[in-house]
């Protein structure tokens, strides 16, 4: 049996966009009931387009936020700090060199440009620090905002427009006509996680997600007795990927989350999932 399924796995492979790095992976992924999303990268495409610039600070224009914001980003390969250096490109703004870089998981990232302490975080760093910002229109939108942080003070935000996957709805439609759960994990807000969600008519979500509680997640729904897949790209996604039992890691991902999954996902087209679950039912529903 063991050459049949290779070959199996080998041919969805090569029609699918996916790669199994695990064999047993494919024999299983006909008996997943939830499947966990990461949104950015697999559901959405990552695109994050600069939607806005606001400083607080009448000292510090947009132009120099954005420079030293970019100072750190440069350091990252997340979806963010590719929106923010390609703004900074369009600009015509020089990125000035950086030291002491720190990935701050789940909420961003920290360095020091030109002697300031610069950081660039989200929502959830505010919060668990106590800091205050001025009022924004920024929680109206459905946009993933970032704050930047000179010398510990807000001086201001980013906010960036990603974009649904064209390929997301109808992979959503297949696993819920297959009976299979599906669940939106993100770090990112509750807006936008909520307007995900709603979009793809998805099962639920959760927002403001820390890396460690998306592998609790995982758990907790193994404890139900769910046999979880989960999706995912950044660093920070690993130890989730670890504890489901498929991980499947976007083709765009980090080398990281690809060492730890199961399953890479070449395109990063959710609807490959969909597909290898049920070519997986179908195959397996012939050989008994
Ligand atoms: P997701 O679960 O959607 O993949 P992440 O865990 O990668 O989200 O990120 C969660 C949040 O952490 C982001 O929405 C943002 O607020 C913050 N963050 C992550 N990476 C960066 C970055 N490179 N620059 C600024 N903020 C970041
Ligand atoms: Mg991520």
């Amino acid at each position: 049996a063991v050459p049949l399924v290779v070959a199996i796995s080998t041919a969805v492979s090569a029609n699918n966009g996916l790669l199994i790095r695990n064999r047993t992976a494919f024999e299983n992924s006909r008996n997943i009931t939830t499947i966990i999303f990461d949104k950015t990268g697999t559901l959405t495409q990552g695109s994050h387009q600069v939607a806005e610039v606001i400083t607080f600070n009448p000292a510090m224009d947009k132009k120099e936020m954005l420079r030293l914001a970019a100072g750190v980003e440069q350091n990252s390969e997340h979806f963010i700090s590719q929106g923010i250096l390609r703004k900074v490109k369009e600009e015509g703004i020089q990125v000035p060199a950086s030291e002491a870089f720190n990935y701050l998981p789940g909420k961003g990232l920290e360095g020091k440009v030109e002697g300031k302490d610069v950081k660039v975080v989200g929502p959830n760093y505010l919060q668990e620090f106590n800091i205050q910002v001025p009022a924004s229109e920024t929680e109206e939108g459905v946009e993933t905002v970032v704050h930047v942080l000179v010398d510990g003070l807000p001086i201001g935000y980013i906010s960036m427009r990603d974009q649904i996957r064209p390929e997301s709805a109808e992979a959503i439609r297949i696993l819920k006509e297959n009976g299979i759960k599906n669940l939106l994990l993100t770090g990112d807000n509750e807006r936008v996680a909520r307007s995900v969600s709603d979009k793809l008519n998805m099962d639920g979500f959760l927002a403001n997600v820390l890396p460690h509680q998306k592998q609790e997640k995982v758990k907790e729904l193994q404890a139900k007795g769910e046999f979880v897949a989960m999706t995912g790209d950044g660093v920070n996604d690993a130890p989730a990927l670890a504890q489901a039992d498929i991980g499947i890691a976007v083709g765009s991902g980090t080398d990281v989350a690809a060492e730890t999954a199961d399953i890479i996902l070449v395109n990063s087209n959710p609807q490959d999932i969909a597909s290898l679950i049920l070519f997986g039912k179908a195959t397996y529903r012939k050989m008994i």
